[in-house]
């Protein structure tokens, strides 16, 4: 689709130089910027501190919570390497042999208390150079994560394992790769006479650019090394006014291990600017009718600005909702829906974002209680279809956390100014996702007379602690552990493969690794039907098809290639009626054996495995009755077609009974 205020079309060779000029123009723009300067800063030592140094447009809604708060801004930090003259022997002694490891303790102790608490970055986790304590508000590989394809990819797998679960996604094609399927389902629907409409995006595009509506794929315009993503175009959203919308939900992913989500009571919602019609030949260019990103739509004559709750192109959600609720719609039943896809979606993108942090934080055992964490706010844009069932667009690791709005005057001629809907959103947001994170010994600010006391200055600026605005609800483990803790196969995937992956702080796993796996969980013994030299071959095979995602990373099968592998060797070695059975099925065999060889004792392993697994048997059948084992090659499992799908065990932890010695 093309950029509504540009006279040519992408293929047009006008089209570069006009962005180009574009894009020069806004750069020498006169800017009236909308600024919120720092507040007084806290002479108490013991108040919070938090480093903004790299929070660009972010900083103006951080400096209104800190000033609430009484904590600390501190836009220059000192590298902690540079801190204190303390000589270390001592732990270079000690730790010798763990270079690395001792290089970063070296780092922490050489603190003198003057780190920040907190990280602000903007985009990236890495952005905080040589931070080696606090908490930093990026997830390590977040962004790769989330990006369209790699997202749209994991949701496909969760939706083979887990159909009716997983639903909330429109079916997408990764393209170029995925071109043949596209056209194959393409052609079956036109022979059904169903009229179809795709949306294609960029992979890497963001604010609704590169991305246009086709009805037939060869409509597809493919450009050099660019990766796109070809979706079902959602074609009865619903409606208010006439105006097609969506929600922009934030969620605060407060930690990975263990899992921990909360959800923001107040979002935004998004308005197009043209009455919405169904898509027709005629106005699949229009930009201002199907898409509903903001920055397209301000610069629509139709946009409207305004503080009032019930109209204006971006209004809250509880605005909404209340709009919905004179309509007849259960607002009630869409919000758990929408908090059972925010869910859903953390559940299948977790194990991979373990797995990153893994690689980028390979000490964390060690500095563990002093180490670095982390948490995360992210955007989930939410589509509402006309029956009120939300359908997930995208999720954005870095949502737009600004509260002023740029405003062209006059050609060249930029204003920002404050509004007021962005910052009732997201003060809220912001203040209480600080006052998560930040370190709980300390939330609670001084009173005056003992920070004088602490710091030995006047202190002119003590607040009294603020209690929030409690706009975060916890949603996982609280609410929803229980009902979905049975979807979380990946995790336990990736924690084996984290466990083969030999390497400490490697994000792929190399032939030894693989090699590993399958000794490990004893994938090559007499009788499962693969030779080491299969499993060879199968690495190879794989590596190479996986070898397209991230392909700047080093070499080696990288978490979802392994997936595949895992669901490949399930399918052969433990058939069953679905592959979420099959997977089950070895995920239990795998830890077993893992267990099994990770014991010291020499004695232990050479035990046969049998007798291992039908004690397990054992004890779940006391758990969940008789008679709902069957076997496999030579193991024993819990049949777990015999429970609805909704009450079917989970596995018992291999933990939950000691191994028998002879
Ligand atoms: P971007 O990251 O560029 O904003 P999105 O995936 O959020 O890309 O899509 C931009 C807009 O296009 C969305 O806000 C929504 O209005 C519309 N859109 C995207 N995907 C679909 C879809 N499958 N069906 C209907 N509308 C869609």
């Amino acid at each position: 689709m093309q950029n509504p205020l540009c006279p040519f079309k992408p293929t047009d060779f006008r089209y570069a130089a006009w962005k180009a000029e574009r894009k020069a123009l806004r750069f020498r723009a006169k800017k009236n910027r909308f600024r919120v300067e720092p507040g007084p800063q806290p002479k108490n030592r013991s108040a919070i501190s938090i480093d903004t140094s790299k929070a660009k447009s972010t900083v103006d809604v951080l400096r209104l919570c800190l000033k609430d708060l009484g904590w600390r801004e501190d836009q220059n930090p000192v590298p902690q390497h540079y801190r204190s003259e303390h000589s270390m022997h001592m732990h270079q002694l000690f730790l010798i042999g763990y270079y690395f490891i001792v290089l970063k303790s070296i780092q922490w102790v050489k603190r003198d208390g003057g780190t920040c608490d907190l990280y602000w970055n903007s985009v990236h986790f890495t952005e905080a150079e040589d931070v080696i304590a606090g908490k930093v508000n990026k997830f390590p590989g977040m962004v790769e994560v989330v990006r369209k394809i790699n997202l749209g990819r994991t949701l496909d797998l969760m939706h083979r394992l887990y159909p009716e679960e997983y639903d909330f996604h429109p079916q997408s094609w990764f393209l170029p790769q995925q071109f043949s399927e596209f056209c194959d389902v393409a052609r079956r629907a036109h022979e059904r006479r169903l009229k179809q409409v795709y949306i294609i995006k960029p992979d890497e595009g963001s604010q609704g650019e590169g991305i246009y509506l086709i009805q037939e794929p060869k409509d597809f315009i493919s450009s050099n090394n660019k990766r796109y993503i070809a979706q079902q175009y959602i074609t009865n959203p619903l409606l208010l006014e006439g105006l097609k919308f969506d929600f922009r939900i934030y969620v605060v992913l407060a930690s990975l291990d263990p899992l921990e989500i909360y959800i923001c009571k107040e979002g935004l919602t998004r308005f197009c600017t043209i009455p919405y019609q169904h898509p027709t030949n005629k106005n699949l260019g229009e930009a201002y009718m199907h898409l509903t990103n903001y920055s397209l739509n301000k610069h629509s004559i139709n946009y409207l600005h305004t503080e009032s709750e019930e109209d204006g192109s971006k209004r809250t959600m509880s605005s909404v909702f209340k709009q919905l609720d004179r309509m007849g719609f259960d607002v009630q039943q869409i919000w758990d829906d929408i908090e059972e896809v925010v869910v859903k979606t953390i559940i299948a993108i977790a194990p991979e974002l373990k797995v990153e942090y893994r690689a980028e934080l390979p000490t964390y055992k060690y500095v563990a209680n002093f180490g670095i964490s982390c948490f995360q706010i992210l955007g989930f844009d939410i589509l509402l279809q006309a029956d009120g069932k939300p359908v997930l667009l995208e999720v954005n690791a870095n949502p737009s956390l600004r509260i002023d709005f740029e405003h062209e005057v006059a050609p060249g001629i930029l204003e920002h100014i404050h509004s007021p809907v962005d910052e009732e959103i997201k003060r809220p947001l912001v203040m209480d996702t600080l006052l998560l994170v930040a370190p709980r010994t300390r939330i609670v600010i001084d009173d005056p007379k003992s920070a004088t006391h602490d710091s030995g200055d006047e202190c002119e600026y003590v607040r009294p602690p603020h209690r929030g605005f409690g706009t975060l609800s916890q949603i996982y483990p609280r609410k929803y552990s229980t009902d979905f803790d049975w979807l979380r196969i990946l995790d336990r995937t990736a924690n084996i493969f984290l466990d083969c992956l030999g390497v400490r702080g490697a994000l792929r796993m190399g032939s030894t690794g693989f090699r590993t796996f399958a000794r490990k969980c004893c994938l090559t013994t007499s009788g499962t039907g693969f030779s080491n030299a299969s499993l060879d071959i199968m690495y190879i095979d794989l590596q190479r098809r996986w070898e397209h995602v991230s392909p700047q990373r080093t070499s080696g099968l990288g978490f979802q290639g392994f997936i595949e592998a895992f669901f490949l060797i399930a399918k052969k070695r433990f058939p069953g009626d679905t592959i979420l059975e099959s997977v089950e099925n070895m995920l239990d065999y795998s830890e077993a054996n893992i267990e099994l060889n990770s014991c010291d004792s020499k004695k232990e392993l050479i035990l046969p495995k049998l007798t291992r697994t039908e004690k397990k048997v054992e004890e779940m059948k006391s758990v969940y009755g008789s008679n709902n084992r069957k076997t496999i090659g030579n193991a024993y499992f819990i049949d777990y077609k015999r429970f609805p799908v909704e009450k079917r065990p989970r596995p018992l932890r291999m933990k939950s009974f000691s191994l028998q010695k002879e």
